[in-house]
């Protein structure tokens, strides 16, 4: 299984994707306060929310994501990744876009949603912010 983490979410957004998908886990007061609104924009966008605070049989009550089931961490992925821009695939060693179609015919071989996603502020801040070098990279 590969290792990936999606770009373009801001930890706010992905609090309050976590509210809206969990709502029988007990996050922190903190996190739970700044993402209170915007957990309601959320209920629109995630199709998997519930509003039980009953733990479905998938589920368990665990705050912290290595602890959640595998259910829970796929269906989390699956929504993640439907808000996000760009993703990293760290086994591969590659970037690219959430949209990309993984062919293009472009000289350069890197596909138009991944040419928009090399130029993303928040790409270009998460790679300033970690220091790496990475390539971005497309099929
Ligand atoms: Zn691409």
């Amino acid at each position: 299984m590969h290792t990936r983490k999606y770009g373009g979410v801001s930890q706010t957004r992905i609090a309050s994707i976590m509210q809206c998908m969990f709502p029988y886990k007990q996050f922190a007061e903190a996190e739970a306060e700044t993402s209170k609104k915007a957990a309601e924009v959320e209920h629109i966008l995630v199709a998997a929310t519930s509003t039980s605070r009953c733990v479905p049989a998938d589920g368990n009550t665990h705050q912290g994501m290595p602890q959640w089931t595998q259910s829970e961490r796929q269906k989390f992925q699956a929504v993640l990744l439907q808000c996000s821009c760009w993703e990293v695939d760290y086994a591969n060693e590659f970037i690219k876009s959430t949209k990309c179609g993984m062919q293009t015919s472009n000289p350069d071989s890197i596909c138009d949603a991944c040419l928009v996603v090399s130029l993303d502020d928040s790409l270009l801040h998460a790679i300033r912010k970690v220091r790496l070098c990475i390539v971005v990279l497309s099929y």
